[in-house]
């Protein structure tokens, strides 16, 4: 987080007093002499549609991917989802720590998948991610889904959160 030096202690961290007589410690900084700038946030959402039909063996699976933006983190807080039968299982998984990280809790630990039901609730219902999960600029999800139900089934998936705007690390300087 980019630090400003303190405006009105100039960042000696004390001022006067009103009747200039006596030293106290700087309100606007607390007596640190500087301040932090406020990372901007604005909302955003990340959508992503994908077909599976397990009717045909060759597309019971369908995988996608969603692409953050390539300056701004994104910090995820909702998911929601419509899609044609609940039938369906999701794995999502996080590649920026360039370790896959599946983020869908395991119900099979092989392939990590939970049935959509459990992990995305709707617009009016949104499922909360507690507490808010912090994926850096211009990484990737990668989201795998099953299907279950022998027909073609139309996955609409929105991830609701902050897109959030800061100072990136080798330009930040500490005050
Ligand atoms: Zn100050």
């Amino acid at each position: 987080m980019r630090k400003y030096l303190c405006p009105m202690c100039n960042g000696q961290t004390v001022v006067k007093n009103p009747a200039g007589s006596l030293w106290q410690q700087c309100p606007m900084c607390e007596g640190n002499g500087h301040i932090e700038g406020q990372a901007g946030r604005r909302p955003a959402w990340y959508t992503i549609q994908l077909v599976a039909n397990s009717a045909a063996a060759a597309t019971t699976n369908a995988t996608g991917s969603i692409q953050i933006l390539a300056s701004e983190d994104f910090e995820w807080q909702f998911v929601m989802a419509a899609y044609t039968d609940a039938r369906l299982l999701i794995t999502v998984i996080d590649n920026s720590s360039g370790k896959p990280l599946v983020i869908a809790p395991n119900q099979n630990s092989n392939q990590g998948i939970v049935p959509i039901a459990l992990f995305a609730g709707n617009a009016q219902l949104p499922f909360p991610i507690r507490p808010s999960y912090r994926i850096p600029k211009n990484n990737t999800l990668t989201i795998i889904i099953t299907d279950q139900s022998g027909a073609a089934n139309t996955l609409n998936l929105a991830l609701y959160g902050n897109s959030v705007t800061e100072q990136s690390p080798a330009q930040t300087k500490a005050a």
